[in-house]
């Protein structure tokens, strides 16, 4: 399929001035989501144990047009539910060839095009965006500047235009006006200093981007989504009130509820395909490495607020699937296979993963994190085996070690191994 090259192609095709005025980002992304609803398939591919909880509140979100925020501690598939917001943007959208904020071919707001369409009318050329292209992303940080965000005036455009440093010729835009017509997303929102949380309010409320003191107006086409640590949004202080106001919707997100749900995610992320050597993980060693992540959320030792990840099961079965390549590589096995113990060496993947509480540092984070592995043993296995007699387990093991003896006391008669202790 070919598309439209020229602005006057555009008018006479699917693009036109009418569909383009009426379908702003959130239109846009408001049609397609109910579209994907009507058909009944998956709208957020990928991300699990949300289906009940966070997914229905962003779609009506969405369905509402609100700019909203997810609150969530760290590892609980905030950015990635951010980034497949695109999956609801169109496939291709028309802006005018060269513009760096990606202009209405039919409406610009920047000077550039402005004139562009004056000096060439309907054979002013067009360009297309893929939705990935239409999502700008800035992790918050206390240094993020005006300029980062907004825009400058860039002396240099200036000298080789040979233009009037108050021309808007000379800006140099941020990524905000770089985001328009798409979707922007600030991650951890409350580092943002305020007075460019002042800017961001400005433009939720008016649309108008002040660029060093010159009042340009540029009226944005923006879907804005952010993410931040609850503890720090419900700060007093650290997000100023307007722009909290201003964002319609504040969804929380939430570790997987079950073990089920956990193992689910873990086996979707976890690096495991591994150039053909065959892998067989038991359900039970899968079991483990999830307790341990649930272990570890319901810990007083380790600190509540800064959370523990999901990335700490999924680091974690990781490494435990690495232990046990070494051995297959070492022993020269075709199969994979993970055991109890090899979870243990898979403490450098846990003990970064926590922040600990005094009482956790005292202890030490190795010991914190054996403890954890520890209980998350004990209870898989009570799952397993509550109820069940191991008399004879036990009995095997003690004569094992009592004798060095690899076979049960029952077979003895017949162990070739320890023929001297025949009865
Ligand atoms: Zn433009």
């Amino acid at each position: 399929m070919s598309f439209p090259r020229t602005l006057g192609e555009l008018r006479h095709s699917p693009f036109s001035e009418q569909r383009l005025s009426t379908r702003h980002v959130k239109d846009e992304i408001r049609e397609n989501l109910a579209a994907k609803l009507r058909d009944g398939g998956p709208i957020f591919p990928g991300i699990v144990g949300y289906d009940d909880t966070v997914i229905p509140q962003i779609i009506n979100a969405l369905l509402s047009r609100h700019n909203f925020i997810l609150l969530g501690l760290r590892g609980q598939a905030k950015s990635r539910i951010l980034r497949a917001l695109t999956g609801l943007l169109d496939p291709q959208m028309p802006y005018l060839a060269g513009c760096e904020i990606h202009d209405d071919p039919y409406a610009p707001i920047c000077r550039r095009c402005r004139d562009e369409i004056a000096k060439h009318g309907d054979s002013s050329p067009i360009a297309y965006l893929t939705p990935a292209e239409r999502y700008v992303e800035k992790l918050a940080t206390p240094d993020v500047t005006i300029a980062d965000l907004i825009g400058d005036i860039d002396p240099i455009k200036a000298a080789r235009g040979g233009h009037e440093l108050s021309s808007e010729m000379t800006v140099h835009y941020g990524l905000l006006p770089r985001a328009n017509r798409g979707i922007f997303a600030i991650n951890e929102l409350p580092d943002l200093a305020g007075k460019i949380q002042v800017g961001l309010f400005n433009i939720m409320q008016e649309g108008d981007v002040q660029i060093k003191g010159y009042p340009i107006r540029l009226p944005l086409d923006v879907a804005l989504v952010f993410s931040a640590n609850p503890e720090d949004y419900t700060a007093r202080g650290k997000i100023i009130t307007p722009l909290k106001d201003r964002i319609g919707s504040e969804i929380r997100t939430h570790y997987p509820a079950s073990i089920e749900e956990g193992l689910a995610i873990t086996e979707q992320e976890a690096w495991t395909q591994r150039n053909g050597s065959k892998l067989r993980i038991p359900k039970y060693v899968q079991e483990v490495i999830e307790r341990i992540a649930f272990a570890a959320r319901e810990d007083k030792k380790i600190d509540k607020r800064s959370g523990v990840s999901q990335r700490l099961p999924i680091s974690c079965m990781e490494n435990v699937i690495s232990n046990a390549e070494r051995r297959a590589i070492r022993a020269d096995e075709k199969v994979v296979v993970p055991r109890i113990g090899d979870i243990y060496a898979a403490m450098p993947a846990i003990t970064g993963k926590l922040e600990l509480e005094y009482e956790g540092e005292m202890k030490g984070a190795d010991n914190v994190g054996r403890e954890l592995i520890r209980s998350a043993i004990a209870k898989t296995f009570d799952e397993y085996f509550t109820g069940v007699n191991l008399n004879q387990v036990v009995q095997w093991l003690i004569w094992a070690e009592k004798f060095k003896c690899p076979t049960t006391p029952e077979r003895r008669k017949l162990c070739n191994r320890c023929s001297r202790y025949r009865a």
